[in-house]
């Protein structure tokens, strides 16, 4: 079992009739065995990860229902050549003691331009994994808040004094209304390197501010929440080393 949810180590996995049957509603030829490389990913699992967060059992079922005929990128790469391959199916696996795991298999079409790719999957390359997805509820777990329709004054990581005891704050995804791509990021020597990379754009030590513009749509109103939450835990997480909240 993996208590790190985002990471995951990516394995091949051979071609069967029936993947090469659910590949074959993505293209617009039909594929033989000999033509793709399929691998299989972690996308998530529901333990608490680092950033004190947690999926619930209906995120992860709502995830695996929205990622099938999701992109793969390589690298947080947004550029039509970061694309490199397509998630074809998806399931959960249970593991020990309710946790469980939210899978997927991947396929890329084999061509020159991915053979060095294709070699490093095979040798099993560690990859840094992480979802991109838009939460439908976040919930507070000192006050129950959800977060998605206004603020609460808890943070994640935080231990808070509760009716007389500690109580460590993490917040949980209730369902997803929207995912994006899969990003994999190599990680060449330290384990935690992807994950440094995934924050290096945050705004050191500083709580974010409301945008001065107001969303016009309701995408654009989600993708702002989503920005602000991921902005405040951030902004915990490079400024809170002793454990107060900002405000
Ligand atoms: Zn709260």
């Amino acid at each position: 079992m993996d208590p790190i949810i985002k990471s995951a180590r990516i394995e091949k996995s051979a071609v069967t009739e029936a993947d090469l049957e659910k590949i074959n509603r993505f293209t617009l030829k039909t594929l033989e065995a000999s033509e793709v490389f399929c691998f299989n990913v972690v996308l998530c699992g529901n333990a608490i990860d680092r950033a004190f967060e947690r999926f619930t059992d209906k995120s992860l079922e709502d995830m695996a229902a929205l990622y099938v005929g999701r992109t793969v990128i390589k690298d947080h790469a947004h550029r039509l050549d970061g694309q490199i391959a397509r998630i074809y199916d998806t399931w959960i696996e249970d593991g020990e003691d309710g946790y469980k795991q939210l899978r997927a298999s991947c396929y890329m079409v084999r061509t020159a331009s991915n053979a060095d790719l294709i070699r490093d999957i095979e040798g099993g390359i560690k990859q840094e994994g992480s979802v991109s997805f838009s939460p439908e509820h976040y919930v507070c777990g000192i006050c129950q808040k959800d977060n998605m329709q206004g603020w609460c004054a808890h943070w994640p990581g935080v231990t808070y004094r509760v009716a007389g005891e500690d109580k460590l704050c993490t917040f949980e995804i209730d369902g997803v209304t929207d995912v994006y791509e899969f990003s994999l990021v190599a990680v060449p020597a330290q384990p935690e390197a992807g994950v440094c990379k995934a924050y290096k754009e945050s705004v050191k030590g500083k709580a974010p501010e409301e945008p001065e513009t107001e969303p016009q749509t309701d995408a654009e109103e989600k993708k702002l929440r989503e920005r602000l939450i991921k902005a405040r835990i951030r902004a915990f997480q490079n400024k809170n080393k002793k454990g107060e909240p900002i405000e």
